[in-house]
């Protein structure tokens, strides 16, 4: 059995934590840029982070055998100075040609402020003008359902992008059917109890099928856990799904949307 986990933060997780995702089957994973846990003091901040996602941690990957990739952008939550903003996002088109970086991500919205809104137009406009795969962010408070909407509405507004190029994450019960249903690939977040836990997601599964949905961990820094998926497919087997159903949602999905980038490799 072999799994590709499609969103997880290596660089705040262990060398252990790469070796049991190599045994639980983990061949490739892809690693968005995201808020570290702090605010960066100031741009320099960001480039070296883009050179520990796209130059370190492919490294330390491929010591246990997984192939590693990344997204590059300045994230929603440090995104509230446009001023700042902007210098990062002036950063990142050196970065895009390197092997191993799919796009632009995790891009979104955190607390639907006007200016995280702002600065989401431009990386949009970023991946529209360097032809980027796009992975988005939507926000964990109660103003989950108006903030996919926000950014379903900028992505449109640009008018340049494929749907179907666009990964929007951290779906839930009451956003997916609406990120499906206007052509974008829906991921659901798993996280151990809170918000999007492995029995959730087998139920949304249930509800809306398999098509243009996947799985993802997230670990992170935080109370998350990096065997997220292989323990949502243990879940899915329990329930009866077939080996073929299992298969999609944590390989043969990510492989289909991902390999749009044409950097793509699972091994
Ligand atoms: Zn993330």
């Amino acid at each position: 059995m072999k799994y590709i986990d499609p969103h997880i933060h290596m660089v705040s997780r262990t060398t252990d934590d790469y070796h049991n995702m190599a045994l639980a089957g983990c061949v490739a994973i892809t690693e968005p840029a995201f808020w570290a846990g702090y605010d960066r003091s100031s741009p320099q901040g960001f480039y070296d982070y883009y050179r520990l996602l796209t130059e370190t941690e492919p490294k330390r990957a491929a010591a246990y055998g997984i192939n590693h990739h990344c997204w590059l952008c300045i994230n929603p939550k440090e995104a509230e100075d446009p001023a700042f903003a902007r210098e990062v996002i002036e950063l990142i088109p050196e970065f895009l040609d390197k092997p191993g970086v799919l796009g632009v991500g995790e891009i979104g919205l955190n607390k639907n402020s006007k200016n995280e809104l702002t600065i989401l137009e431009e990386q949009i406009a970023l991946a529209a003008k360097h032809n980027q795969l796009v992975l988005v962010h939507t926000p964990h408070l109660e103003d989950k359902l108006k903030g996919t909407k926000l950014i379903i509405d900028a992505i449109k507004r640009n008018g340049t992008i494929d749907p179907g190029r666009v990964l929007i994450d951290h779906v839930e019960e009451h956003t997916v059917d609406l990120v499906l249903s206007e052509g974008f690939w829906a991921g659901m977040t798993l996280y151990p109890d809170t918000k999007c836990t492995p029995q959730r997601a087998a139920d949304i599964i249930e509800m809306c099928g398999t098509e243009r949905l996947w799985i993802n961990s997230a670990g992170d820094w935080g109370h998350s856990d990096p065997l997220a998926v292989p323990k949502c497919r243990l879940e899915m087997k329990r329930r009866g799904h077939t080996e073929e159903t299992i298969d999609t949602i944590s390989y043969h999905n990510p492989m289909k949307f991902l390999s749009q980038s044409g950097k793509f490799n699972a091994g």
